[in-house]
C-alpha cells in the first residue's frame, strides 16, 4: 500500500516531469495508485501525493457524483462515466470552455480535514494521454472537470488551498500551520 504525502511536503509544491515513454514501472505505478485512491477512498490522486514527480494522475468520480452530479462527451458524444472509471491521466492538460464557473467544496487527501470552496470553470475540455499511448480528449462538467483541474492542479505544485479567499484561508491557518510542523522536511 503506497504511503500518502501530506501538506508541508516539499514534493507537493513541485511540478511532475512529463513522462516520454510508458514503461512497465508507469504502469505498475498506475495501478497502485488506483489501488491507493479506493483504499484512501478518494476520488482522484495525483503521483504527487504518493512521492512521485510526474505527470500521473488517476480520477474515479463515480461514487461521489451521485450527491455531485458528473457529465463528460467524448466527440460530442456523452459517455457512460463507469464505463470509463478509473481513469489514468499522463501528460494531462485542462482548457476551459466557455467562461460559466462553479463554485463548490472541496478538500484533499493531502489537507486531511480541511474544506473550502473552490470557484473553477464550469466546463472543461481534458487532453491526456492513457496508458496505452492513445491521446484522448474529454469534455466533462460537474465533479469530474472539478476533480480533473484538482488533480491538474497537484501535477504542477498547487493546491486547492491556493483557490481559496484571503479570509478563508485565515481560517485555516492553525491547522495549516500544524500539518507544515508535521510534515516539512
Ligand atoms: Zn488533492
Amino acid at each position: 500500500m503506497l504511503d500518502l504525502f501530506y501538506y508541508g511536503h516539499p514534493l507537493l509544491r513541485s511540478k511532475g516531469r512529463r513522462i516520454e515513454k510508458i514503461t512497465p514501472a508507469i504502469e505498475r505505478l498506475a495501478e497502485q495508485m488506483v489501488e491507493a485512491m479506493y483504499e484512501y477512498d478518494g476520488c482522484g490522486l495525483a503521483a504527487q501525493q504518493i512521492g512521485s514527480s510526474l505527470q500521473l494522475a488517476v480520477l474515479d468520480v463515480v461514487v461521489a457524483m451521485k450527491d455531485r452530479p458528473s457529465k463528460a462527451w467524448v466527440n460530442g458524444k456523452q459517455i457512460d462515466l463507469e464505463c470509463l472509471s478509473p481513469i489514468v491521466l499522463i501528460n494531462p492538460e485542462i482548457i476551459p470552455v466557455g467562461s460559466k464557473t462553479s463554485t463548490d467544496d472541496e478538500a484533499c487527501l493531502s489537507l486531511p480535514e480541511i474544506y473550502g470552496k473552490v470557484k473553477r470553470p464550469a466546463r472543461i475540455k481534458l487532453r491526456y494521454q492513457s496508458l496505452e499511448g492513445e491521446q484522448l480528449e474529454l469534455e466533462a462538467e460537474g465533479l469530474l472537470a472539478r476533480a480533473a483541474m484538482h488533480e491538474v492542479d497537484h501535477l504542477n505544485g498547487i493546491l486547492f488551498i491556493d483557490h481559496l479567499s484571503p479570509h478563508e484561508l485565515q481560517k485555516l491557518q492553525p491547522i495549516l500551520h500544524q500539518l507544515m510542523r508535521e510534515n516539512a522536511m
